[in-house]
């Protein structure tokens, strides 16, 4: 089920069901010269998106901005800074939790977002602590490659090459879900340099086409396909443990 999809009378009638609910969260950033812009909130849009067509679990709408500065010298690239993200990761959960959703299931498609989304989450426990109150939910954080059985299966499609930064998996799924918009390139050198991570100028310099350690060239649709399936599958198992929790 898709909360953007649905009426407010379909969600008061979800509520009487379930408490849990899963955000896509990622980043709009360049992705080397065949990676789509997209592709960091792309990624688990489209392994939520396809796991409530299996399941039944309610996505909310994809969180598509994050911490990107570091890829602010390529265009196209959208970022907020930490404090704009962690208020507004706050506020989604407000909104959220004033509903009476308890359980907020992030699903990341951005290794950046990790710290700050996990200080986003200590904001909001440590507002209801101050407070002396119980917060009444709990947020979690999956990265979308972390999800069972998904890293395992891309180690075994890229021996080599998978990289650090435009992954020929995270290109392969968004191939798998928009072949229209696949892109060709000569990559050179065909794996891409690794090294720090620091302001977008150093970025730039280091990493000539956006790429960090890896050989997107290996991407294909049916490799795609094939970790948005494990994905899927793994992410319904994740968000029913998680939304069985008990409070204690
Ligand atoms: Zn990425």
């Amino acid at each position: 089920m898709l909360l953007h999809l649905s009426t407010w009378a379909e969600i008061e009638s979800f509520l009487k069901t379930s408490r849990t609910v899963v955000v896509p969260i990622g980043s709009n950033e360049q992705h080397g010269p065949t990676g789509l812009l997209g592709t960091d909130w792309l990624c688990p849009e489209i392994i939520a998106h396809e796991a409530q067509k299996r399941g039944d679990i309610l996505v909310a709408p994809t969180f598509n901005i994050g911490m990107a500065q570091h890829h602010l010298d390529f265009p196209g690239t959208i970022a907020l800074r930490p404090s704009t993200f962690m208020a507004a990761i706050g506020d989604w959960c407000r909104s959220l939790a004033h509903h009476g959703f308890e359980k907020i299931y992030f699903l990341n498609g951005h290794g950046g977002n990790v710290a700050t989304i996990e200080a986003a989450f200590s904001e909001l426990y440590a507002e209801a602590s101050y407070a002396g109150r119980r917060t009444g939910f709990a947020c979690k954080l999956r990265n979308w490659w972390d999800l069972k059985g998904v890293m395992g299966l891309a180690n075994r499609q890229f021996p080599t090459g998978h990289g650090s930064h435009a992954t020929p998996s995270e290109i392969a799924v968004t191939q798998w879900a928009y072949p229209d918009a696949i892109k060709a390139a000569n990559y050179a050198p065909q794996i891409a340099p690794t090294g720090p991570i620091r302001e977008a100028g150093d970025f730039r310099a280091r990493y000539a086409d956006g790429r960090m350690g890896s050989d997107p060239g290996q991407a294909t649709p049916e490799k795609g396909g094939e970790l948005v399936a494990t994905a899927a599958a793994a992410l319904l198992e994740d968000v029913a443990e998680f939304g069985a929790e008990a409070n204690p």
